[in-house]
């Protein structure tokens, strides 16, 4: 197309995905151009720059393995990094690999259509540019679409507006204010200890209570990079091949039912005191067997009431209408403590929805509640949002959007039936959110390496799921799902929380293992339930 600007791939975004796919083509001799809205590269860490924002898989395990200088010379510095941290990673992943002279910042992908005749994408940017490439790698991100819910008088509030997945990067002064926090999922969870050790007072709105463990950071000892360092090939092979989650813990050999109360109780209150995720690692039927799970539910529920010293209070933080773990499990660092300060208000909005915002505040159950500030910790239209957001044409003029109508449907959460030459990073139908997200994104990328080496090799100019495969995998997607005890949340992973959102179980919940090998097999077998098609063989046809 002349005129117009061409690469072998274009990859929308830069985050951990962006990056690590540009250095893997970069490595095969095609050329790619990332396009990346946000100002700077890092993607989730770029975004959310919220008070208390930290990883909650261990930083030695959340960061990539695809180079062992780069394992080996960057050193953490906590437990679970700060936000902070793991921005400067990201940068210098960037600088180390030589990657931001084909990373376009700043720059909006907003429609991409694909060409049939030339088996390309031809994609238009937000200043109207229009590109093109043969292969378009979606690196757009699970979490990366903030959600604010459409609250009447939402533009009325005189006062400042938050939301934490799109945090000013000069950081706030909450010093003196009166702030209302809406929401208690994860990144709440993170924030509200923070903002209330500076605010004059803070007022938190619950809909839905959280199960959150304690994080327990610290700063890392010699002791314990040492231990990494030394055997990062064996832990991780382990994160990769043995991990259903991809984080490097013991794995459980009995079911929480198989031992006796005064078992259980010690070793719930072993990992309690450890903190961390793989508290839900206890035992190995926890996310399967509502029984099972109760010990757990309970154990927490338990705890939460030993913290928080207004029985009322307590009662209001203590989960009860979905079991633990089925909604991602939150870490934190003293947020059942932040709710005995005097300075610190929780209010349900379970029983009495937020009616509307108003100049001086929000009004709830009738009250009006006054702030200067509102922070919206309310989540992302996940795994789809970031993707909705663009104009996907496939073939005949097909909308992406259209197409997931009900849902989202992909072959290995990796393409789509009638969307050729797209690849998706951690899509809906992969393990993606509920994993180190790492561990599947280095999986993503490499198989999509591959299989762009192996279309190279062969000619081959055209790569499609079939529509029988995709109907398969959808449908093994949802029958696991529902093994579990998953889809009894109300939760993100079910699109729950945005209105008018299909309810699908939207990760595959398989395992990294499994899934890592269903992966490879398909690609041992000449990419089965894959149509791929010869520049000559379309030629001829037409
Ligand atoms: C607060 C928070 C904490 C998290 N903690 C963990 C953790 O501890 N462990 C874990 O495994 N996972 C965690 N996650 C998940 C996290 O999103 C992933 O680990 C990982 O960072 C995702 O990388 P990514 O590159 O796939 O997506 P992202 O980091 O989301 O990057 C996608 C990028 O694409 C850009 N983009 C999207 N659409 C367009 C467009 N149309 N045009 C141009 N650019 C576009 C976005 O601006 C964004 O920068 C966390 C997520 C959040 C929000």
């Amino acid at each position: 197309m002349p005129g117009i600007q061409s690469y072998d791939t274009i990859i929308v975004g830069a985050g951990f995905s962006g990056l690590y796919m540009l250095h893997r083509l970069r490595g095969l001799g095609m050329s790619a151009r990332v396009y990346e809205r946000g100002s700077g590269v890092g993607g989730t860490w770029y975004w959310n720059r919220y008070p208390g924002a930290r990883c909650d898989v261990e930083s030695v395990q959340y960061s990539y393995s695809f180079s062992d200088e780069l394992q080996r010379e960057w050193q953490w510095t906590e437990r679970y990094a700060g936000q902070a941290e793991i921005l400067r990673y990201a940068n210098h992943v960037a600088d180390r690999f030589d990657l931001r002279r084909d990373i376009e910042l700043n720059t909006n992908v907003v429609s991409a259509e694909f060409d049939e005749a030339e088996n390309r994408w031809a994609v238009t940017l937000g200043d109207g540019r229009q590109v093109s490439a043969q292969h378009l790698v979606m690196a757009v991100g699970c979490l990366s679409n903030a959600r604010v819910p459409d609250f009447p008088g939402l533009g009325s509030f005189r006062g400042r507006v938050y939301h934490t997945g799109e945090w000013p990067h000069e950081g706030v002064d909450f010093s003196g204010l009166r702030v209302g926090v809406v929401g208690t999922g994860s990144s709440a969870i993170q924030s509200i200890p923070v903002i209330a050790a500076e605010a004059k007072h803070v007022t938190v709105f619950q809909r839905t209570p959280n199960y959150s463990i304690p994080a327990r950071n610290y700063p890392l000892s010699d002791d314990e990079k040492r231990l990494w360092a030394e055997n990062f090939p064996e832990f991780r092979r382990r994160a990769r091949e043995e991990m259903r989650n991809g984080i490097v813990s013991e794995i459980p050999q009995n079911g929480a039912l198989d031992v006796s109360d005064a078992e259980r109780e010690a070793a719930y209150e072993f990992r309690w005191k450890r903190g961390g995720i793989p508290f839900m690692s206890t035992y190995n039927n926890l996310a399967l067997d509502k029984a099972a799970n109760d010990t757990a539910a309970e154990f927490v529920r338990r705890k939460i009431g030993e913290v928080v010293r207004n029985p009322a209070v307590a009662k209001l933080l203590q989960p009860t209408s979905y079991p633990i773990g089925t909604k991602r499990i939150c870490l934190d660092s003293d947020y059942f403590e932040t709710f005995n300060r005097d300075n610190v208000t929780l209010v349900d909005v379970r029983h009495a929805p937020i009616e509307k915002i108003t100049p001086k505040g929000l009004v709830t159950g009738g009250k009006e509640y006054d702030f200067d500030a509102i922070v919206f910790a309310t989540g992302f239209d996940a795994m789809t949002g970031s993707f909705a957001k663009i104009d996907i044409h496939g073939r005949s003029g097909l909308m992406l959007k259209k197409k997931w109508e009900e849902g989202p449907k992909t072959y290995l959460g990796l393409m789509v039936a009638d969307f050729p030459n797209m690849f998706l990073i951690t899509g809906p139908g992969s393990p993606s959110v509920l994993s180190n997200m790492i561990v599947s994104i280095e999986q993503h990328v490499d198989w999509v390496a591959d299989c762009l080496a192996y279309l190279r090799r062969r000619d081959i100019a055209c790569v499609e799921a079939t529509r029988g495969a995709e109907d398969e995998w959808v449908a093994h997607v949802n029958e696991v799902a529902h093994t579990t005890l998953y889809p009894q949340a109300n939760s993100w992973y079910m699109g729950a929380n945005i209105p008018g959102k299909p309810r699908v179980f939207l990760p595959y919940i398989g395992g990294i293992p499994a899934y890592r090998a269903i992966c490879n097999d398909v690609a041992a077998n000449g990419y089965r339930g894959f149509a791929l098609t010869r520049q000559q063989s379309i030629a001829a046809a037409e």
